[in-house]
């Protein structure tokens, strides 16, 4: 298999994350590096980025909501996910390309409105439906060489970041929510 699909040009990218209305990110392996900490009573941690959190925090403030839809179940990613104040959190979706039909219906925007990242071989069905598909760097070749893009950063390690930016630059609202970060009675919007 040729290492991936001819990727679309800069101006094409760019108009397709211009479009995204609706971010949507697997979990382990895209907000994580994959790893997953046991304990005697089962899953006990992940690791998230600050930096990719930031991000999530400061699309929602340009208005542009964000997601995760992940076939694990996990109450820390529930906890995660509320911190971030993240529009809708699906655990336990083994059928991740349904899952997005109904993350889709329930925010009424069409598919080529929505952005999906993701990093194995489950995530090929979502990724099939968006306007605008995206992998980290150390995604499965199955996925880089279906995603319109592939994040120069790992899971885990700034790629989520690497996608918000696309999409804000794209429409013109990363130098609002920077702006907005220069303000002293703003920056405690973001911990860490
Ligand atoms: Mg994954």
């Amino acid at each position: 298999m040729t290492e991936t699909l001819p990727k679309p040009s800069k101006e094409e990218l760019v108009a397709r994350a211009a479009r995204v209305r609706l971010l949507v990110f697997d979990v382990d392996g895209v907000l994580t590096d994959g790893g997953l900490y046991y304990g005697p009573s089962g899953e006990a941690m992940k690791r998230f980025d600050v930096k990719d959190g930031h991000a999530l925090v400061m699309a929602r403030l340009a208005g542009l909501p964000a997601a995760v839809l992940t076939a694990r179940s996990s109450s820390i990613v529930d906890v995660r996910g509320r911190e971030l104040g993240l529009a809708a959190i699906l655990q336990g979706k083994k059928e991740k390309g349904p899952a997005l039909d109904e993350l889709l219906t329930q925010f009424s925007i069409p598919a080529e409105s929505c952005a999906y990242m993701g990093d194995d071989l489950n995530d090929l069905g979502p990724m099939s439906r968006v306007g605008l598909s995206a992998c980290p760097a150390d995604a499965v070749p199955e996925v880089r060489h279906e995603a319109h893009f592939v994040a120069q950063s790992r899971g885990g390690q700034g790629a989520a970041r690497e996608l918000v930016e696309l999409c804000l630059k794209a429409s013109g609202r990363w130098e609002d929510v920077v702006g907005l970060m220069r303000r002293s009675d703003t920056q405690s919007i973001l911990k860490g």
